[in-house]
């Protein structure tokens, strides 16, 4: 993806996109958001994906925003999917336009303080996946509280679908979170990636997260940490 001629990459990263909300109307999907995930994709990717039609892009790490993206005017936001350490909020504060992956306390207090009023989702581990992030379900009304009562905008939930035993296994998790989004009075309720997007969709998610189905193959997680 990163070394493609740019208009090949965007005849491409179109196409895929495509693809993808061809995929969300057979599962019959409406009014779905595919918000693209370039963790790890040059800003080439993200271009390519504004310029298809998108309007933000979901990024993993702190680092890399802030080398992808620091000091420019651009005319789509960025979402912070990964996981959210309370000292890395500081920086991610003037670049981030939606926290997605608020799990805990400390993130809630530490994002009043640096980005009040911020728009934020919750996220719900839904029992699947460890080291993924994500509040205990049950937890999950109480944290919705504690981050409108600091003030911050939360405009639903998210999760992580179980990434082994195939998309199904993700079905139940996925049922639960979009009852609560609706229990609590939430609109965004952010499941599915490229392996389950289909499963989500049926079970009611407004967004669906999806790197590789648009930008092909990440390189290993190793050589991503610095
Ligand atoms: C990387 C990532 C995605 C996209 O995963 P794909 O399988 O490439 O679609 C979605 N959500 C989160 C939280 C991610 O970390």
């Amino acid at each position: 993806m990163n070394d493609r001629d740019p208009n090949d990459r965007d005849a491409l990263v179109a196409e895929r996109l495509a693809a993808v909300h061809e995929r969300i109307a057979r599962a019959g999907g409406t009014g779905v958001t595919v918000l693209p995930v370039t963790k790890t994709f040059g800003i080439e990717a993200c271009w390519a994906a504004y310029r298809a039609g998108c309007t933000a892009v979901g990024e993993n790490y702190a680092q890399e925003i802030v080398a992808k993206f620091g000091g420019l005017e651009l005319p789509f936001h960025v979402h912070f999917i990964g996981q959210l350490q309370s000292n890395k909020v500081r920086q991610l504060a003037p670049l981030v336009a939606v926290f997605e992956s608020v799990d805990r306390a400390s993130v809630v207090a530490e994002l009043a303080k640096r980005t009040p009023g911020v728009p934020v989702l919750v996220q719900v581990s839904a029992g699947h996946e460890q080291g993924k992030g994500g509040c205990e379900i049950g937890d999950a009304p109480a944290l919705v509280r504690l981050a409108q009562e600091a003030g911050l905008e939360v405009r639903g939930l998210m999760t992580v679908g179980p990434t082994t035993g195939g998309p199904e296994e993700a079905r139940a998790g996925f049922r639960a979170v979009r009852a609560l989004t609706d229990r609590l009075g939430l609109a965004v309720c952010s499941m599915g990636m490229t392996a389950d997007l289909e499963v989500a969709v049926q079970e009611g998610s407004t967004e669906v997260r999806v790197g590789s189905a648009l930008f092909g193959e990440r390189p290993p997680f190793r050589t991503l940490v610095r």
